[in-house]
């Protein structure tokens, strides 16, 4: 009831805020009020299609050896129907309900059952208790920031099964590939499910819902701001961090020993990929406190677009590489393989000094020095819902200097290494770059508007700043 009421008062607050002309900064941050028809219609066509396209890339793995255009040619050319391809997709099974059940529920005891004991003895490593980011309430969230301990408890663990314990095959995730698929979904469509339910009858905090009164946008893009269970169960650290993220290296070592026992051996290619996505999957983990300043904590709401994303698209798509490394074992010759490592180092280097840079100045206020320099920034302000106003920084120097996302240039040099790490036999392993283009293209966009409707005027003093998003001189 609360939350309807909220509805309500928002709404007030919305046209309050426009008859007083300052639309541009108070409180307009986080996901759109109102939808407008083309996110409508991407977001019904992803509803339908996100779920069909994950089926069809591990689908055409399994069925066709990778290949993305023998499945639609045998259908077009009428060589095989639908109910063929769906006859010989393997089904649910317990065995596989099983197994996911007792991982995510792992997962929560990590989450919920271990503070954190690795911040006090990894000199550098930000865990424990930490604070989130502002709300557009004005809401200041605490996490328990215990991911990466998570991460090295579940690896310990798997190594040790897989040396001298026993219990399970390493391969046992890509041996139950596609009923867990089904067991992903399940998770994901019901967690969606509930958190909508849960922002209409018991919000964690009412003030920061939004309502659009369109049921597909609120059940794509999530109502609540910071659904939480109880103080310290949240749902975006939780989700995102873990099963996801720590399932991502585990798939991945799955992925090579199923190579070891097809194969007889693990390629340099599988290693390259092992090894680059492990420093990515780490480096989130090291900074998982950076991680509530970043947009998903920071701006988006929770709902289908995080929950089934988190559960279903990442551990299956962004692990598609590996995937395709067991049916088609590349080996790669030197030059090429030394060419891969370095591109996704320095993809890696890029991102991550961006990242730390920003991270370092917004934490001292901008008393630091980048790159042996005092920073240089632009000073900005915003207002909060309840009409508190917050005084902000932009730097303009360091890589944000170079371009207003040089972070996710470096990210796209990693995602591309992957990639090349798969020679040039088929498009399948090239869906991540092509993927991340558009998924970080248009998360500037978004996040701009959003900076745009958050700073007003300070925000365009920046872009004249700095005038490219990705590529200095280009975009
Ligand atoms: P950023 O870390 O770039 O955060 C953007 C926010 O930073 C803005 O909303 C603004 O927030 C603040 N900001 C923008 N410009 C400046 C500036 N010049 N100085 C100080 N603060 C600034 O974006 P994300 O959260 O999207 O990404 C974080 C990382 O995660 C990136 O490296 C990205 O590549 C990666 N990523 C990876 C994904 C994957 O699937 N692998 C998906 C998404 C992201 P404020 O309101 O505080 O001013």
């Amino acid at each position: 009831m609360a939350a309807h009421q909220e509805k309500k008062l928002a709404e007030e607050r919305k046209h309050k805020t426009m008859q007083n002309g300052t639309k541009a900064s108070q409180g307009q941050w986080g996901r759109a009020w109102e939808v407008d028809w083309f996110s409508l219609v991407s977001i019904l066509f992803l509803l339908m299609f996100a779920p069909l396209i994950v089926y069809y890339f591990i689908m055409s793995c399994a069925q066709y050896q990778c290949s993305l255009t023998d499945p639609l040619l045998d259908l077009l050319t009428g060589n095989k129907h639908l109910s063929d391809i769906w006859n010989r997709t393997p089904m649910l099974t317990f065995r596989a309900a099983g197994i996911y059940s007792l991982w995510v529920t792992f997962q929560v005891v990590l989450y919920m059952s271990v503070p954190d004991f690795c911040h006090k003895f990894l000199p550098g490593y930000v865990g424990g208790v930490q604070e989130g980011a502002v709300t557009p309430a004005g809401v200041v969230n605490k996490y328990e920031i215990n991911g990466l301990q998570a991460w090295i408890i579940t690896h310990v663990l798997w190594f040790a099964n897989a040396s001298f314990l026993h219990f399970f095959s390493p391969t046992i995730i890509f041996d139950n590939w596609i009923p867990l698929l089904w067991c992903a979904n399940i998770l994901g469509y019901a967690v969606s499910t509930f958190a909508m339910i849960k922002g209409y009858f018991f919000p964690t905090n009412a003030k920061d819902c939004k309502f659009t009164g369109n049921f597909f946008y609120d059940y794509m893009m999530g109502i609540e701001f910071n659904p939480r269970i109880g103080k310290w169960f949240d749902f975006k650290l939780f989700f995102n961090g873990r099963p996801g993220i720590v399932a991502w290296t585990l798939i991945n070592l799955s992925f090579a020993a199923k190579q070891q026992e097809l194969h007889g051996e693990v390629t340099n290619s599988m290693i390259l990929v092992n090894v680059l996505q492990g420093i990515y999957v780490l480096d989130f983990f090291w900074n998982e406190a950076w991680y509530l300043k970043t947009i998903d904590i920071c701006h988006d709401h929770f709902g289908w677009y995080l929950g089934w994303g988190d559960c279903v698209w990442l551990p299956y798509l962004y692990t598609l590489q590996g995937l395709y490394l067991v049916y088609h074992p590349v080996q790669l010759c030197t030059a090429h393989a030394v060419g891969v490592l370095m591109l996704g180092l320095l993809g890696y280097y890029i991102f991550r000094v961006t990242n730390h840079q920003k991270d370092l100045f917004r934490r001292t206020n901008g008393n630091c020095r980048i790159w042996g320099k005092r920073p240089e920034y632009i000073e900005c302000s915003y207002t909060s819902v309840d009409g508190t106003k917050y005084y902000s920084k932009l730097m303009t120097s360091g890589f944000w200097g170079w371009a207003r996302h040089f972070n996710y240039t470096g990210d796209l040099m990693g995602s591309l290494a992957y990639c090349l790490a798969c020679g040039f036999e088929h498009i399948l392993p090239y869906f991540y770059i092509i993927y991340m283009s558009i998924l970080l293209t248009h998360r500037c966009i978004r996040d701009e508007h959003r900076c745009n409707s958050k700073y007003g005027k300070d925000w365009k003093r920046y872009t004249a700043a700095v005038p490219y998003r990705l590529l200095p001189g280009i975009f």
